[in-house]
């Protein structure tokens, strides 16, 4: 192992720049190359890629977002583009590349193992929906971002004693809306893997009014509804007050937790340790606070578990 090169994918995810940061001073350590992939999957296709030193990932542990951009290819899904893709890595020389990005950057990364690259994963997105690690890069600021979101929007909610919804990211997987939800004593939570029952919801809100609570949070996935429907339908039934937040894309930006910036840092260094072990389809994960790596096709044939414990905890706190 000579050379090695490093690109981000999918959506973009605080703690991705630390994850780079980790990979290229891992390698410059050990006397390796190091190049930088531009725009992901897009950037290896046409063969954008930059040298890296360790001047090029400094000043960046603190910052969101990926200073190599990221991107979504769809050529890139196709033969012909994996092909391309993989000539491209031939032709600078490559003979590892860390992949950091999702399930879908890491189905790309199964396919350029398959085709002789060696390849690692590292679990890149704020979603924590891959299955095989009880955490990914950027879960932990989102959580602490809506966190912030929910005490500001507390204040106004008990001023005029309303229920806010809080809609917040995570496509099919709800652990942004349970964990933030946890931690800021949300009222209700919602999310895809326990569907709503606005019976339930309306009966939580309208049992916490009789017994004096001014104002309610109710926490909702993306992937479960629309913020806006959810707070028509629980004023229609409550006949208290809804307003409606969209969190948005300021969930996907900020500068990274110390527990984001460690996970990536580890799992950046593991990733390069890996491929100097002649290591390829591999993912990195934290498993009950033990760093792993699996093999790719198992992680992508996990089923994502729910933290049902939580889920029932949330409730009982919120009676
Ligand atoms: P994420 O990695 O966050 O899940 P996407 O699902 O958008 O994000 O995937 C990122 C990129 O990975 C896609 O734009 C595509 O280039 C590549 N990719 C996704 N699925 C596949 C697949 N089945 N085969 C090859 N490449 C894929």
């Amino acid at each position: 192992m000579k050379k090695i090169a490093i690109l981000t994918s999918g959506g973009d995810a605080p703690g991705m720049n630390a994850a780079i940061r980790a990979v290229v001073r891992t390698a410059i350590y050990h006397h390796l190359d190091v190049v930088g992939v531009i725009r992901g999957y897009n950037g290896l296709i046409q063969g954008d890629m930059k040298p890296m030193d360790l001047a090029s990932v400094s000043d960046i542990i603190h910052r969101g977002g990926t200073i190599l951009y990221s991107a979504r290819s769809k050529e890139f899904k196709t033969e012909e583009g994996q092909k391309k893709a993989v000539q491209q890595l031939k032709n600078a020389g490559v003979d590892g590349l860390v992949v950091i990005g999702g399930d879908g950057s890491f189905r790309g990364a199964q396919k350029l193992s398959q085709l002789g690259i060696k390849t690692i994963g590292i679990p890149g997105t704020i979603d924590n929906d891959i299955s095989c690690t009880d955490y990914t890069i950027g879960f932990d600021t989102v959580v602490n971002t809506v966190l912030d979101a929910i005490s500001k929007i507390r204040d106004t909610s008990s001023s005029h004693e309303r229920t806010n919804i809080i809609e917040v990211m995570g496509r099919n997987c709800g652990d942004i809306a349970l964990y933030a939800g946890l931690a800021g004593g949300a009222e209700a939570i919602i999310v895809p893997e326990k569907g709503f029952d606005i019976e339930a919801v309306c009966k939580k809100i309208l049992q916490g009014k009789a017994r004096g609570k001014r104002h309610s949070i109710v926490l909702l996935a993306e992937g479960e509804g629309n913020a806006y429907d959810v707070g028509k339908h629980i004023q229609q039934k409550t006949g208290i007050e809804t307003r409606a937040t969209i969190l948005g894309y300021i969930q996907r930006g900020g500068s990274p937790s110390a527990f984001d910036r460690i996970l990536a840092s580890k799992m950046g260094s593991m990733a390069v340790e890996l491929l100097l072990d002649d290591k390829t389809s591999r993912v990195i994960c934290i498993r009950n606070n033990h760093y792993v790596d699996i093999d790719i096709d198992e992680a992508l044939s996990m089923k994502k578990q729910f933290n049902d414990n939580f889920y029932e905890l949330s409730q009982i706190l919120s009676i």
